[in-house]
């Protein structure tokens, strides 16, 4: 007997018959033998839904408060899908019962909207499990200290499936999603994307953390942290297929390096349009212009990601970052208002349409050349780089917005990742 942690995305959990299904799937493991604990996301498009309606009733200058009903909204889309699957386990004659993120409670620090676990306490899922029950716990929110309910940002669920394997030191976790496994790049962008067998867990961060929105990137440090066995696989199966082939199918994470030595350089391809660039243009060249800037930047809780300091020409130079697109507006008034002025520097300009494409793979630490190669085959695409930043394991390029297909498809391409 083992304890698994399954958790069943948004669109996993999109209607009442797919609700029936994952029910079905879920009652055939508990029946293998299993301790089984599960964790839904809210049913697809419902925390859109409720976002948009805190939207057409927001205030104008926006403020913790407001965060803090967000938080409130957006975790009854979990609330709601949770009660909905052990209602639909108790018609497959299976014993469950659900529980919010305060009822275990996970505990979390009070930054609303993009709240951190801090821990589990899994006492009571535990008594139920030993109990016999199936246990749904909310995916995406908990408890903080004050009591207030917080939310884990988007796509926090899967964070939620990991924290909660991790803390109860579960043998597997899987989240099951609406494609089967982790890909060489977007299947929905580049239909010749191959789906991986394993992916490390360094890659898998890289790519999560550079926009592969397939896992969440704070489940994969969880994962990371806590050496929590985890695959992605497909909801979309028919559920009575044979367990013993469903717990092979997928994509594994793996934490070792040498399995991979021998594959590909490249693993995969990532992509982001959720950055925005910012140049201070004409800034005199002194000591200390990027703590200036950045120092601004940075005290305003803003983040910044990619960073490129012009060479100076007639004792001027430009800075240029990027940031969160959310961020963009907050940025570019905060350096017009305060930094442009103390800086003596001629203007900031802004550009929302870029994007980042980022080749990942474990292979690039050993081989040469694979930035070069990178560079080569966009420019025989006709595509201009903007920026571009690199780490043992990764290369990020900026470019205009209307070339992301373009460069990611030539890129797949250019790698060789269309072939097994
Ligand atoms: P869920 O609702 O199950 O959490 P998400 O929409 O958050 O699902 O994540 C799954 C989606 O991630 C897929 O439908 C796919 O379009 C997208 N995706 C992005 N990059 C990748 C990748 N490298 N491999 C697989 N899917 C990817
Ligand atoms: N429902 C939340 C969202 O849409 C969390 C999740 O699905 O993982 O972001
Ligand atoms: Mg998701």
């Amino acid at each position: 007997m083992a304890l698994i942690v399954h958790k069943y995305g948004g669109t996993s959990m999109g209607s009442t018959e797919r609700i029936r299904n994952v029910a079905k799937r879920v009652a055939k493991w508990a029946r293998a033998g299993h301790h089984m604990v599960v964790v839904p996301s809210a049913m697809s498009g419902e925390t859109n839904r409720l976002l948009g309606l805190a939207k057409e009733l927001a205030p104008a200058k926006t403020n913790t408060a407001y965060d803090r009903e967000l938080d409130m909204l957006a975790s009854t889309g979990e609330q709601a899908s949770s009660a909905l699957l052990a209602i639909a386990l108790q018609s497959e004659g299976m014993a469950s019962v659900s529980y919010a993120g305060w009822q275990v409670p996970i505990k979390t620090n009070s930054a609303f909207t993009k709240a951190r676990i801090e821990s589990i306490d899994d006492a009571r899922v535990r008594q139920d499990l030993a109990a016999g029950r199936v246990v749904i716990v909310t995916g995406f929110q908990g408890v903080d200290p004050d009591g207030n309910i917080t939310t884990l940002g988007r796509g926090g669920s899967d964070t939620s499936a990991v924290a909660v394997a991790a803390a109860m030191k579960a043998d597997e976790c899987l989240i099951y999603t609406d494609v089967d496994g982790v890909y060489t790049t977007d299947p929905r962008v580049v239909p010749e994307a191959r789906r991986l067998s394993t992916v490390s867990f360094e890659e898998m961060l890289e790519m999560a953390s550079l926009g592969s929105k397939v896992l969440q990137i704070r489940s994969v440090e969880f994962a990371g942290k806590y050496k929590v066995p985890m695959r992605v696989l497909s909801s979309f199966t028919p559920w009575d297929i044979d367990i013993h082939e469903e717990a092979k199918s997928g994509t594994l994470i793996t934490f070792e390096e040498d399995e991979k030595m021998e594959q590909a350089v490249v693993s995969g391809i990532a992509f982001n349009r959720d950055e925005a660039k910012i140049s201070v243009v004409g800034v005199p060249d002194k000591p200390g212009i990027a703590y200036q800037i950045l120092g601004a930047v940075a005290s305003a809780n803003i983040e910044v990601d990619m960073i490129i300091q012009n060479l100076s020409k007639d004792g001027k130079t430009d800075f240029s970052f990027t940031v969160h697109r959310n961020d963009f507006a907050r940025t570019m008034d905060l350096l017009k208002e305060k930094v442009v002025p103390a800086l003596g520097a001629t203007e900031v300009s802004g550009d929302a349409k870029i994007c980042k494409v980022s080749i990942v793979g474990i292979g690039m630490r050993s081989h040469v050349g694979i930035a070069s190669k990178m560079f080569r085959s966009l420019s025989e695409e006709g595509i201009n780089i903007q920026m571009i930043s690199t780490s043992e394991i990764k290369t990020s390029v900026v470019i205009d917005e209307k070339y992301m297909e373009l460069a990611v498809r030539a890129l797949h391409k250019a790698f060789d990742l269309d072939q097994a």
